[in-house]
Order: C-alpha cells, then sequence, then structure tokens
C-alpha cells in the first residue's frame, strides 16, 4: 500500500511518523464482520468521523463507526499539530462570494472548533499535550498588510483573539532572522494529533459506540431510503450514512470525489534537542505557521523535538525524499539545526476545495458528508462534525447554511485539474517569493 489511497482488506499499520512511534496505547477493535442494521454508521476514524460520532452520542444516538485503517490513519494521525481557528477561506471570502450575513454567521462559529478540542480534552480527560497559542509568521510588507486586514475583520466581528507582532515580538516565538513580524492567535494552540484522535476514539466507546478498524468500505450506496456501505467482509445498512473519508474516500462514492482534490503535504521530526535548546529556538512553545501559499509549519513536541512540515504535492503522491525537501526549509528558519538529525518523515492528504471553502451536504435523503478543509482542517473538522451530529439530531441552521453555500469544481476537469493547480500555485508562489 502506497500511505494515499483507502487500505486493503488486511490489517493495515500506521504509517512510520512521530506520532505513531509515541501514540498512547489503544485497544485492539475488530474488522467489520457480517450483516448489521444500525442507526448511524460514520465511515472514517478522523476528526470529522470522530466528532460526528461524539456529537451523536452525547445526544443519545447509537453510532457504528467503520475506518479502513487504524483510528487517526488519515490527515488527523499526521498533522502539523497546529490549532488554526476559522475554515481557511477567511472571513472576506465569506463575505465577497457569499455576503455580509453569510460572512456574520461564521465569523460567530471560527473559535469554536478550537473550543471543542478543549472542552473534549477535558472531559474526556485525553492526554495529547494540548498548548495554547499559534502565530502567523510575515516575510514582507504585504504579508504584514494581509495579517493587519484579517486581526481588523475579525475585531469588526467581536474577535479580540488576534495581536499583531513586530519584529521583536515575533522573535519572542521563534528566534529566526527571516520574519519582518507577524501575528499571534492566542486562542490556537497545538497538540499531538494522533493521541488527540485516539482519546476521542476512547471517548466514543465509553459514550457506547463501536469501532470497526481495518474494515475499508468497498462499495456505498448513499441514496438509498436506508444507504448501505460493504467491506471485503461485512455490510452495513444504516438509517443514517455519514462520510467523513475525506480525502482518502477517493472513488468509493463518485459524487464527492470531484468536489476536492487530494493534496500531500509532509512533516518531519528531528532527533530531541533537549530543553534548553528547543526554549531558545521557540520560547514561547506556540506553534508557527508562515502566511506564504506554500508555506512552511513548525513547533515543539512534548519531548523537544522540532516537527517541521511544508510543502504540497497537488494530486497526493508522496515525494520521493521528503527529509531532504524538509531539512533545506528547516535551515532557512534555524540554521542552528544544520547538523540535526532527523528522526521521522511522513506525508499525508488532505483534501482542498476549490475556494478553500470546506463543504458539507447530503446525498440523498439519509447520507451526510463532511469534506475539503484545505490544508487547515484540525478546527474545522471537529466544528463540522458537530454541525453533523446536530442535523441529523433533527437541528438543521447551521448544517443548511454550510450545505446550501455554492461550490466550484477545479477547472481542467480529471486530466488538467492538477497541472492548473500546479500552475496557479506556481504563480502565488513567486509572487511570495517577490515580496508583491
Ligand atoms: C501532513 C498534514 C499536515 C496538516 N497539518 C495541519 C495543521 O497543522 N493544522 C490544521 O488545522 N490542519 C492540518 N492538516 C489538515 C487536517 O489534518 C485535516 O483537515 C483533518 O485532519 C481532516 O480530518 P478528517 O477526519 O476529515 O480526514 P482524515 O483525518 O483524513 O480521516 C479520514 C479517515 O477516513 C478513512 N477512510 C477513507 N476512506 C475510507 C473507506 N473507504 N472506508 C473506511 N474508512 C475510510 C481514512 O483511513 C481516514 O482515517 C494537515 C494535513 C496533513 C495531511
Amino acid at each position: 500500500m502506497d500511505g494515499t489511497s483507502p487500505p486493503a482488506a488486511q490489517a493495515t499499520p500506521y504509517p512510520d511518523s512521530y506520532y505513531a512511534a509515541s501514540r498512547n496505547p489503544a485497544p485492539p477493535r475488530p474488522r467489520l464482520e457480517g450483516r448489521h442494521s444500525v442507526d448511524v454508521c460514520v465511515v472514517g476514524g478522523g476528526y470529522s468521523g470522530l466528532s460526528t460520532a461524539i456529537t451523536l452520542l452525547e445526544r443519545g444516538h447509537s453510532v457504528t463507526l467503520l475506518e479502513g485503517a487504524k483510528i487517526g490513519w488519515g490527515a488527523s494521525g499526521r498533522n502539523g499539530g497546529q490549532i488554526v481557528n476559522g475554515l481557511n477561506a477567511g472571513l472576506d471570502v465569506f463575505e465577497r462570494r457569499f455576503g455580509r450575513d453569510v460572512a456574520a454567521r461564521v465569523a460567530k462559529l471560527v473559535l469554536e472548533g478550537g473550543d471543542l478540542i478543549r472542552e473534549r480534552v477535558a472531559r474526556y480527560d485525553i492526554r495529547c499535550d494540548l498548548k495554547d497559542g499559534n502565530v502567523f509568521a510575515a516575510f514582507n510588507a504585504r504579508h504584514m498588510r494581509g495579517l493587519e486586514a484579517k486581526r481588523d475583520l475579525w475585531a469588526s466581528h467581536g474577535l479580540t483573539n488576534l495581536e499583531m507582532l513586530d519584529r521583536a515580538g515575533m522573535r519572542a516565538h521563534a528566534d529566526t532572522d527571516l520574519y519582518c513580524g507577524g501575528m499571534i492567535d492566542t486562542r490556537g494552540g497545538h497538540m499531538h494529533p494522533l493521541n488527540l484522535a485516539l482519546g476521542e476514539a476512547v471517548a466514543v466507546e465509553r459514550l457506547g459506540g463501536t469501532i470497526h478498524e481495518d474494515s475499508p468500505v468497498i462499495l456505498a450506496e448513499p441514496e438509498r431510503a436506508r444507504p448501505l456501505v460493504r467491506t471485503a467482509h461485512g455490510e452495513i445498512e444504516a438509517r443514517t450514512l455519514v462520510l467523513c473519508g475525506n480525502a482518502y474516500l477517493k472513488g468509493v462514492v463518485p459524487g464527492l470525489e470531484w468536489r476536492v482534490m487530494p493534496v500531500s503535504t509532509q512533516v518531519m521530526a528531528t532527533a530531541p534537542l533537549g530543553q534548553d535548546l528547543a526554549r531558545a529556538l521557540m520560547p514561547s512553545d506556540t506553534c508557527v505557521e508562515d502566511v506564504r501559499y506554500i508555506l512552511d509549519y513548525y513547533r515543539m513536541s512534548a519531548d523537544h523535538r522540532l516537527l517541521f512540515g511544508g510543502g504540497t504535492v497537488y494530486g497526493g503522491t508522496d515525494p520521493r525524499d521528503i527529509k531532504r525537501k524538509l531539512v533545506a526549509s528547516m535551515r532557512k528558519v534555524f540554521p542552528a539545526l544544520a547538523g540535526t538529525a532527523i528522526d521521522h518523515a511522513w506525508s499525508g492528504n488532505f483534501a482542498l476545495s476549490f475556494l478553500r471553502v470546506p463543504q458539507m451536504g447530503r446525498l440523498g435523503a439519509s447520507t451526510y458528508f463532511a469534506h475539503g478543509y484545505s490544508g487547515h482542517g484540525v478546527t474545522g473538522s471537529h466544528l463540522f462534525g458537530r454541525i453533523l451530529g446536530e442535523a441529523i439530531s433533527g437541528d438543521l441552521g447551521r448544517f443548511d447554511m454550510f450545505a446550501g453555500l455554492p461550490w466550484l469544481p477545479f477547472p481542467g476537469g480529471r486530466t488538467f485539474r492538477v497541472p492548473y493547480s500546479v500552475l496557479g500555485s506556481w504563480w502565488y508562489a513567486t509572487r511570495d517569493r517577490l515580496g508583491v
């Protein structure tokens, strides 16, 4: 298996990552066997599926969750661990595309995903090294103007968690010459992403839910009155089906495949740096991402490794030499780490939507889906899972707003969407390089 497609029917291990190597113990979860009829079936054991399941279980539903590999095997167990508030597309995009009312409603919920993570970590006692603060780093005056505009727009909606940083303020978070300033979101944060997912899975089970791992859905009939999914060894007919396979669902539900494009991004973990060096490089222990179109993102782990991520590959393939690609970027940020050993390097896929607006909706009368967080989905997937859970419980207000937003397919269709996207990103990356 190449790590980019839904796993085959046999047991599928985690990809080699720092997170897999430092994960909390988890109970074995059997694969699906035989025919079952259930209330709600959720496909996908990432944050979207887990958050939907927890919301429903807390409201008294019974839930069976099918995961093709292991809990958190997809993006949720591989990501940068950065709790970034918002829905990727900025409030300005919501305002421009969908009007001031929609933007105002979105503004009311941009902090909810991060709050939900904190609530669940506290309520279900999840050990995932949760910390506060995330910082956006700027290379030039144009970047700073963009951050100021975002801060002002959020403030106009009553959101006061964004604070500008001058050059010296930025150095208090990342000790590098690279940036001219930045902005901190005091309500952002970071955590061990796989341990968050594993803790949420334990919460699902504690609430009475059932989880089957190594149970990839190979056939789905979402439009039936009672939707049906089939795995190699079993079948589930459900009153309600929820599809949360995101970038890894691929062709299993053709109606969803062309709404989003899989894109890979990579992360590596250095050897432990020791507390002194870790604190010298990142004194505040927040996480940092820069604001370029193709960005770097990094933070320290609880055991003082630098976890450094970056780059994107449209179409979702893995680059041949992840370390080489990332080490070059890491050295530009922290030249002192030039000779540091890299213990782990891995790749994962997120689902990109053309407008960078995550999507949710319904197929037929009884199948729901959410996907397309476009690389910033730690908070969005938690929020969307909650909104799906509300909708299935009969509270449709927020679901209807998102489900009603028009979405655009990627230009170029099946053959050309990847090269067109590469061209577009080259254009934006060039603007970043030139500072215009
Ligand atoms: C390397 C990387 C770094 C990232 N860094 C950040 C970050 O720092 N901050 C941030 O906000 N966002 C980040 N993201 C994005 C974020 O991780 C995702 O948006 C989020 O985790 C999506 O959650 P999900 O549950 O929708 O999808 P996933 O976590 O991908 O979960 C989907 C699950 O569905 C399962 N599945 C798929 N098909 C089937 C099937 N047929 N049958 C059964 N199961 C199936 C998969 O095995 C998978 O476990 C990053 C993404 C990647 C890949």
